[in-house]
C-alpha cells in the first residue's frame, strides 16, 4: 500500500530478543494479557534520544523521515512489545471515555464516534515482526495477504472504549483507508475480535494509497454523514490523517504509533 510504503516501516528484530516466531508468539501474548516491562531511552554514543525521536514523531514535529532512525530500531522494537505501549493506549482510550462520559446524547441517532481501523482497533504487529518490523520497504502482497487472513489481533484498550461507547449510546463508525474488495475480510478479522457491530463501515472505492489521498478520503467520507444528519462527536486513530482535514470532529484522540507516520 502506498501509504505504508511512503512512510516510516523500520524496526528491528534484535539477536538479543527473540526469534520471529517466538516473537509472534509474544506480541500475541502482550496483546492478549499485558505484562510489565519497561522501555529504555536508547541513545547513540552521541546522545541521540530515541525516546525524544517517538515524541517528536508523535507529536507531529518530526515529519517525512523515511525511516526510523538505526540508532532506534531496538528501541523501537521494545516499545511495541513492552507495556509502556499498551500504557501509552489505555492514556487515549480513558481519556476519551472520560470526554464521551460527558456528551448528552440526542436520542436521535446521529451522535457518532469514528474509529479507524488499522493499527487503531486491531493490530498488525504481528505482520511487522514477520517482515523485519519494516526494516524494508513493504511488500504491498505481503502485506495485502496477510490483512486477508482476518487474524489480526484487537488492541485491547481499543476494544474496551468501543464497547464502552456502545454502551453509552453512540453510533459507531468505522473509517478506514481499505479498499472495498476488503469489505469481507475486514469484517470476519473484526467481528471474530469483538468488534461486533457498527452504524457504517466505510471503505474506498478506488485509488492510490498516499497521504494525501488517505486524508482526503477521511474528509470527504466525514464531510458526507455531517451533510446527512451525523454528529462526528469523537474521532480516533493511529495516524494524523485519520484527525485532520474537513469535520475531524468535536474531539480528536491520536493512539500511539511509531512504526510509521502519515499525515
Ligand atoms: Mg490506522
Amino acid at each position: 500500500m502506498g501509504a505504508f510504503s511512503s512512510i516510516i516501516l523500520l524496526v528491528y528484530v534484535a539477536a538479543t530478543v527473540l526469534s520471529i516466531s517466538e516473537g509472534s508468539e509474544r506480541i500475541h501474548s502482550l496483546i492478549r494479557q499485558p505484562v510489565a516491562g519497561t522501555v529504555s531511552a536508547e541513545s547513540d554514543p552521541a546522545g541521540f534520544s530515541c525516546l525524544s525521536w517517538r515524541f517528536g514523531v508523535e507529536t507531529k514535529n518530526i515529519r517525512d523521515l523515511p525511516t526510523v532512525p538505526k540508532v532506534c530500531q531496538h528501541y523501537v522494537a521494545d516499545y511495541m512489545l513492552s507495556d509502556q505501549f499498551l500504557q501509552d493506549s489505555k492514556v487515549v482510550t480513558e481519556e476519551a471515555f472520560k470526554y464521551a462520559k460527558t456528551v448528552k446524547l440526542a436520542g436521535d441517532g446521529k451522535d457518532i464516534w469514528i474509529l479507524d481501523v488499522d493499527d487503531s482497533l486491531i493490530t498488525h504487529v504481528d505482520f511487522y515482526a514477520q517482515n523485519g518490523f519494516g526494516t524494508e520497504i513493504f511488500d504491498v502482497t505481503a502485506l495485502i495477504n496477510y490483512l486477508a487472513q482476518g487474524i489480526s489481533p484487537a488492541l485491547p484498550e481499543s476494544l474496551k472504549l468501543y464497547r464502552r461507547l456502545l454502551r453509552l449510546g453512540f453510533k459507531i463508525v468505522l473509517l478506514t483507508g481499505r479498499m472495498e474488495p476488503s469489505r469481507n475480510f475486514t469484517e470476519s478479522n473484526l467481528k471474530n475480535v469483538g468488534y461486533h457491530s457498527w452504524e457504517k463501515l466505510i471503505l474506498r472505492e478506488t485509488g492510490e494509497w498516499n497521504d494525501t489521498t488517505q486524508r482526503a478520503h477521511k474528509s470527504a467520507e466525514r464531510r458526507k454523514l455531517v451533510e446527512s444528519g451525523y454528529r462526528i462527536i469523537g474521532n480516533m486513530g493511529d495516524q494524523w490523517c485519520d484527525l485532520l482535514g474537513d469535520y475531524p470532529g468535536h474531539r480528536t484522540f491520536k493512539l500511539p504509533n511509531p512504526v510509521f507516520y502519515t499525515e
